[in-house]
């Protein structure tokens, strides 16, 4: 790996000056760097990579494979970035996924490296019962006697895809799904609830959806692409009430830990990265530790780290306009989770409306998290998005956990008697990602993948954001190889 010099944060911000001078002083950096001693390394095999979450953790792996010297910078003690296993806060062994969750079967990255590290996926339970305006749906009942949801303009019986009805004009214009016609990609420009509403849909139709795909997505339809959602009922890619889901027996995060263990000391933790050099040679990184900047050299850079972030980096050169618009911009949504543990099962009794709802309440979906451990005790397990982890974020943890336990009453009245303590995790908080995962938003549908995806120079991107499975760890693994194959197909 390449050269790597130290200065104090002093001295550092001293280069740096105002805005400014920074910029000049960073590009005289680079000019340096150039004229400097990077003959040698800008042909070597070697890759730095930012971020040791799944898609930094993947294209290191791969790239070591193929015989590369790589080093991996990561802000936090962990691998594993948004995939969270949270074990101590819980009694009898219970865990509870503070992250991503859901493996589902089509997963096809994620179940080929759990085969390689030996991990067992298992199968999650499918959505039992629907909580709406106060209204309680067992699944079963719901479909079988197609019941109508509270929601004026709805069909009965589903519950997912009810934009279809509205959107059906729209939809039969397209012959081939691959192929969009431009009056259709136009439609990048206007927001979800903008084309419903212009489609004739009642506003009922949207609000259903703000607990259906935007929960999902974590936005609220006012933000989301129209385009995304055509693409959606296109492809029958979407979410919904019927999707197979897993997740990884003993908890997510063995399959970080797996990739870390396999990286070893390449890992360098508590790094975090404040300034990135580029040029025709290679690449200078800088990285903060207790206050002292140290920076690394490298011929090759995969940038796996979450736009939301890196557009706080200074970047020297910029990268293209389009690019660093795209760093700029590119959507995030707001999410948290809230685990519960309860001291018996009771979703599990006769008479309980299910253990894995659809709610509108702040809690949106609420789930029996423990189906791996044998009980009594068990974690119910919230995802919420958009609007409410927001205005939840707001409050501190215990607050958060009193508002969760009166949520949970709602659909199971007992609750309050058997409720223990619990975790929740509000993601915007977190300096390393400030956000859940990307989405489309409005005018970002047609064009943002290809834009965050292709390589600067010696720069190459992986992270969620830049995969065709966007928001997914799937999406994670399959950017950290794409980027990798990248640099591997130069040699
Ligand atoms: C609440 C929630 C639920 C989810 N549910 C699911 C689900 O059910 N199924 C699913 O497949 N996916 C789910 N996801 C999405 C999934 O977690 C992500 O798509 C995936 O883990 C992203 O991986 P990544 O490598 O792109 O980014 P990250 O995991 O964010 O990794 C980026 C890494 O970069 C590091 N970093 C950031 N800034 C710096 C810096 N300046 N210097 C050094 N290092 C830095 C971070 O610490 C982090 O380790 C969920 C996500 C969340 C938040």
């Amino acid at each position: 790996m390449g050269n790597r010099r130290e200065i104090t944060r002093r001295e550092f911000f001293k280069e740096a000056g105002t805005a400014m001078a920074f910029a000049s002083a960073a590009a005289a950096g680079l000019s340096s760097i150039h004229s400097a001693s990077w003959g040698a390394e800008g042909t070597s095999k070697d890759a730095l990579v930012l971020g040791a979450g799944l898609s930094g953790l993947a294209a290191a792996y791969e790239l070591k494979k193929a015989g590369f010297g790589v080093t991996v910078l990561e802000a936090r003690t962990r691998p594993g970035g948004r995939v969270l296993t949270y074990r101590d806060p819980f009694a009898d062994g219970l865990y509870a996924e503070m992250g991503a969750e859901y493996v589902d079967a089509a997963d096809e990255y994620d179940h080929r490296y759990c085969k390689e590290f030996g991990l067992k996926v298992m199968t999650a339970k499918v959505y039992d019962a629907i909580f709406v305006r106060g209204k309680k749906y067992k699944m079963s009942e719901f479909k079988a006697n197609k019941e109508a949801l509270p929601f004026q303009g709805t069909q009965p019986g589903v519950l997912f895809g009810q934009e279809a009805l509205y959107l059906k004009k729209l939809l039969d214009q397209v012959q081939n799904p691959d192929q969009l016609p431009e009056e259709i990609l136009k439609l990048d420009n206007l927001s979800v609830a903008q084309l419903l509403a212009e489609q004739g849909a009642p506003a009922d139709v949207t609000a259903l959806y703000t607990y259906l795909n935007a929960t999902e997505s974590t936005a609220r339809p006012e933000e989301m692409s129209a385009l995304s959602m055509i693409k959606g009922n296109l492809h029958h890619s979407d979410f919904s009430e019927v999707q197979d889901e897993g997740r990884i027996l003993g908890g997510n995060d063995q399959l970080p830990k797996s990739f870390a263990r396999a990286l070893s000391d390449q890992i360098l933790y508590r790094k975090a990265v404040r300034k990135i050099a580029h040029g025709t040679d290679g690449v200078e990184v800088w990285f903060e530790e207790e206050g002292k900047i140290s920076s690394i050299r490298a011929p090759y850079l995969v940038i796996a780290i979450p736009f939301k972030v890196l557009r706080d980096i200074e970047i020297v050169p910029e990268f293209s306009q389009e690019k660093m618009n795209c760093i700029r911009t590119l959507a995030y949504g707001h999410v948290m989770k809230l685990a519960m543990q309860y001291k018996t099962r009771f979703w599990d009794q006769s008479g309980s409306l299910g253990q894995r709802v659809f709610t509108d309440t702040k809690l949106r979906r609420i789930y029996h998290m423990s189906l791996d451990e044998p009980g009594p005790r068990g974690i119910l397990m919230s995802f919420t998005s958009g609007e409410d982890a927001e205005k939840l974020g707001a409050f501190d943890e215990s607050e958060r956990l009193k508002i969760a336990v009166q949520e949970a009453t709602k659909v199971w009245p007992e609750a309050p008697e058997f409720f223990e303590g619990g975790a929740t995790k509000y993601w915007n908080d977190d300096p390393w990602i400030k956000g859940s995962y990307s989405f489309t938003g409005v005018g970002q549908e047609r064009d943002s993948l290809q834009i965050a995806q292709k390589p600067e120079g010696r720069v190459h991107f992986a992270g969620e954001h830049t995969s065709v499975f966007r928001a997914s760890m799937n999406g994670a693994i399959e950017s950290g190889v794409r980027a990798s194959s990248e640099i591997i197909s130069l040699f």
